[in-house]
């Protein structure tokens, strides 16, 4: 893991997302859990202490209920059993780490449901079958997820806007010692144009447009997964937003209702 310290960064022109229509998560394929649990022989360094938390027990059974939920990709079904979300969350919130729930990390902040993760997980890598290229995460939070792509991608570049929970998440993931994870301090509204470009953008928090610098750093043939706000006005009604880029331009895509942190400016 390395970290980088940006400058502050100005807010770009949007991208406006129309929110209206909604599709749906897929239906259940039990195979795909079969082999993501089948393949799960542990992890160097993520392997089971104990029969608590620790245990690497808590982590299959929230995976089946992710393939329960409708997620189907063995990888991101694989990567989720693999990464122990409970290193993420305050003590006090340990028993309820792996439950499919948001829970606070701090400085008003959440780290969002597994079943959110593993489904823009899902959807950022849909049509691929092995690892993604270089990564785009805005938002690194606790870092959860940040681990958790790392596991997907060969390079992820994850920003995060607060000095706090930067620092948090570089606590958070010492011991999990992922080479190819590079955590970044500054506005991710002007995403890292030195990583750029990038096989995949994910936002784990919801502004009311996708800033234009994600669109310019994302590869043809790459794609983006954000929460967008419906207007300006209501940004708490948010949608998730796929946005793929191609030689012939942008295609996006409106899926369901989703409830994230905004997106804000500047680094505090
Ligand atoms: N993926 C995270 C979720 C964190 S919540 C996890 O697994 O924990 C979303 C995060 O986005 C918050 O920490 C918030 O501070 C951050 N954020 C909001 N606007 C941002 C911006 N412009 N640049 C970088 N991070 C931002």
């Amino acid at each position: 893991m390395t970290l980088h310290k940006l400058p502050a960064q100005k807010v770009r022109p949007g991208f406006p997302a129309r929110l209206g229509e909604s599709k749906l998560a897929s239906p259940p394929v039990r195979p795909a859990l079969a082999h993501a649990l089948a393949s799960d022989k542990g992890h160097p360094g993520l392997m089971p202490h104990g029969l608590g938390m620790d245990s690497i027990a808590v982590r299959q059974s929230m995976v089946r209920k992710l393939a329960q939920q409708g997620i189907t990709d063995p990888l991101v079904l694989k990567a989720m059993g693999h990464i122990e979300r409970h290193r993420f969350v305050d003590s006090a919130l340990v028993n309820q780490a792996y439950e499919d729930t948001s829970l606070p990390i701090g400085l008003e902040q959440t780290i969002s449901k597994p079943g959110v993760v593993a489904r823009m997980l899902e959807l950022l890598r849909q049509g691929q079958s092995g690892s993604m290229g270089r990564v785009l995460e805005i938002g690194t939070g606790c870092g959860y997820q940040a681990a958790v792509l790392s596991q997907l991608c060969t390079e992820v570049y994850s920003i995060e806007r607060l000095r706090g929970l930067h620092d948090k998440a570089r606590d958070n993931l010492r011991h999990f010692r992922l080479a190819n994870l590079h955590l970044l301090l500054g506005d991710g509204m002007l995403g890292y144009a030195k990583g750029a470009p990038y096989a995949g953008i994910i936002a784990a928090a919801g502004g009311d447009a996708i800033p234009a610098a994600w669109l310019e750093q994302l590869a043809i043939g790459g794609r983006l997964v954000a929460p967008v706000s419906a207007a300006a006005s209501s940004p708490a009604r948010q949608a998730l937003v796929v946005v793929d880029k191609t030689i012939h331009g942008l295609k996006q895509t409106v899926m369901e209702a989703v409830h994230f942190v905004p997106l804000k400016s500047g680094v505090a």
